[in-house]
């Protein structure tokens, strides 16, 4: 509606009927506060609130302009007040889409990225699924994706680490038990030991036990023989002590000390050099010894690994699972352990 036929639309035979016009704008005005209005009712309230200006400014009556005044300065304030509330509404919903489109954005962004991690782990896994097929399988991989194809643990008493650089713990216990009458080894392998001696003897075969278990003392009373056979040599102290240790391990670095191995030749060839692989006896213990839990401990092509020199008479009970999956790997104990300890 226009200002003009407001303005007419209170006069009444040329008098403005100022009553009215006041109970007018109460009833605008007052709808207005009420928040019951839109923007168009606003504008309209502006435009008697003009009209108001206009016929008041016209007035002689000084009170009943000033409260005029007084109340029209209020109402505006108020009309300003719910503008402003409106405009916080509109600005706050613009706000929070905004907010809303920015976070949407933000998790595909952040879903993507995942995705493409995920694909370049599953490219690096096959990649080096790849090289496991390509390299031997005697090397140990490093794969800690993959589960264990084995349920032993480095802890497991059977597979106690024992060389140069992990001696024997001084509070290492175990139980001996007699193999024969002048051999001893750990209670819990003697039953695997006599099953793998008495099933080569029922091939035809005669193997003999010459080493089995032994006490520090010993190791330390062998090591001094070797270490001496070599200064007797020529050879320095030093270079006697290395030499030695490729043959009798120092003491408490040896499993003889733990009761878990065996040297066996063959009772036609006692001597502990490398032509007892070429024994019937050596040849049937190297094919089954898994069988009975035991493997070669120190085979010649790990010289690098076990520190030791090749012993084909020597061999370290680990547990039938354990000997049947190193033998299939090509692990000796040191890889072994190297392998489990990636999955612990
Ligand atoms: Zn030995």
């Amino acid at each position: 509606m226009k200002k003009e036929k407001y303005i007419k639309s209170y006069f009444v035979k040329g008098e403005l009927n100022i009553s009215r016009m006041i109970d007018d704008y109460y009833d605008y005005v007052g709808s207005i506060i009420k928040d019951d209005v839109d923007i168009s009712s606003e504008e309209e309230a502006e435009i008697i609130h003009d009209v108001f200006f206009s016929v008041i400014e016209n007035q002689d009556d000084l009170d009943r302009n000033a409260k005029f005044s007084a109340y029209l300065e209020d109402v505006t304030r108020k009309i300003l007040a719910k503008r402003f509330r409106n405009n916080k509404k509109i600005f706050i919903m613009i706000a929070s889409l905004l907010l809303v489109i920015v976070f949407i954005i933000c998790f595909i962004i952040i879903l993507t990225h995942k995705n493409d991690n995920v694909k370049s782990e599953e490219s690096v896994e096959a990649v080096s699924y790849d090289n496991n097929l390509i390299v031997s399988e005697n090397t140990t991989t490093n794969n800690v994706e993959q589960k264990p194809e084995i349920d032993s643990k480095t802890t497991d008493w059977n597979l106690i680490l024992v060389n140069k650089d992990n001696v024997v713990p001084d509070d290492y216990d175990f139980e001996l038990k007699d193999i024969d009458s002048a051999s001893q080894v750990d209670s819990r392998i003697a039953e695997a030991a006599q099953k793998m001696l008495n099933d080569a003897k029922s091939q035809g075969l005669r193997p003999v036990i010459c080493s089995s278990y032994r006490s520090t003392d010993t190791q330390e009373l062998l090591y001094k023989r070797k270490v001496n056979e070599y200064i007797s040599l020529g050879f320095s102290s030093v270079d006697a002590e290395r030499e030695a240790s490729y043959w009798v391990t120092f003491p408490g670095s040896s499993e003889h000390e733990v009761g878990l191995a065996l040297d066996i030749v063959s009772q036609n060839y006692q001597i502990l050099d490398q032509n007892q692989e070429n024994t019937d006896v050596q040849k049937w213990l190297v094919d089954n010894c898994q069988n009975y839990g035991f493997v070669l401990r120190y085979p010649t092509d790990k010289k690098d690994i076990t520190k030791i020199n090749y012993e084909p008479w020597h061999y370290r009970y680990v547990g039938v699972e354990n000997a049947k999956f190193m033998k299939e790997k090509g692990f000796c104990l040191e890889e072994y352990i190297q392998y489990l300890k990636q999955f612990e």
